[in-house]
Formats: structure tokens, sequence, C-alpha cells
């Protein structure tokens, strides 16, 4: 398993450092942010170390947005959230501090709960969409070729 000994996440997931632990099993670990935009604001990681989103197996993607479905479902039953986002860091354009995979569940409660995604849509014709859409595909077909392979390879072992 990738484990990095300079990564709090990894640090977190195998209890060299405390959190306050929501979910756990063998592959995922939720735990309350430290620093949280709002009440409840849960953060969902794979224990093993992956840098990010598009790193992880996606069987353990699939894990992993299972357990923050959970987690936003009981967000609104049981801390009375009107709602909530998810979403996840790639690079450190998008935001990323921490280098270890993780998916943020915030609860939201009203407009001014802290939390704030600024979208500015751009004119319609901007950019050639069909051209966007041809060059996209190429590659998810990479991707996909790429999929087919890590399958095959599992099936092996
Ligand atoms: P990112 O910006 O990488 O998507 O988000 C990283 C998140 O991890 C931040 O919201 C930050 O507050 C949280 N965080 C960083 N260090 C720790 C820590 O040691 N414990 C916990 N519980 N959260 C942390
Ligand atoms: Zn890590």
């Amino acid at each position: 398993m990738n484990y990095d000994d300079n990564c709090i996440f990894c640090k977190i997931g195998r209890k060299e450092i405390t959190s306050a632990i929501v979910y756990e099993d063998d592959e995922v670990l939720a735990f309350l942010d430290v620093n949280p935009v709002s009440k409840g604001h849960t953060l969902v990681v794979t224990k093993e170390h992956f840098k990010n989103f598009n790193e992880v197996p996606k069987n353990l993607i699939s894990k992993v947005f299972s357990v923050a479905q959970m987690i936003s479902q009981a967000q609104i039953m049981e801390l009375h959230a009107a709602g909530c986002n998810i979403l996840t860091n790639i690079n450190e354009a998008a935001g990323q501090t921490v280098m270890h995979f993780h998916v943020h569940v915030i609860p939201r409660y009203d407009q001014t709960d802290g939390f704030n995604l600024d979208f500015t849509p751009k004119a319609i014709g901007t950019f050639n969409l069909p051209i966007v859409a041809g060059d996209l595909k190429k590659g998810l077909s990479v991707s996909y070729t790429h999929l087919r392979a890590h399958e095959t390879r599992h099936d092996l072992v």
C-alpha cells in the first residue's frame, strides 16, 4: 500500500495524528476538517496515499463517493443542513493544499455559512464546443484503454 511519511492524511489514516473520525473501513476514512467551512465539514480519504482524484483506482473512487453520499445524507438528517456541496481539488491550480486525495463534503446552511463557489459563465460561442468535445473524447479513449489494461491485469492476479 502506498504511504508517504511526510503526508498529514497518511498519518491521520494510521492514527499517528488524531482527528474526529466519523466513518472508517479498511480502505476509506472520513474525518472532520480541522478548519471547517461550516459545521460538519468532512473530508473523505482513501487510506492509501494517492496524490489526487485522477490517480485513484476506479474501484476506490466508487467507495469514497459512496461514503461521501452517506455523510451528506447524515449532515442533512442529523445536523439539519439545508444542502451540501461535494468537491475535490486536483493540483495547486485548483486549490489543492494537501497532496493526498480527499473529497470535501460541506454542509450548507444558508448564504452566509462560509462557503463561496463563484462561477463566472462566458458567453455562448466563446469556445468552439464541437472542437473542444472532440479534444476531450481523444483523452477519454486513452483513459478507457488504460482502464481496460488495468482490468486485464487485475483479472490475471
Ligand atoms: P484542500 O485545499 O487540499 O482541498 O483541502 C485540505 C483540507 O484539509 C483543508 O480544508 C484543511 O483545513 C484540512 N486539513 C489540513 N490539515 C489537516 C489536519 O491535520 N487535520 C484535519 N482534520 N484537517 C486538515
Ligand atoms: Zn498520504
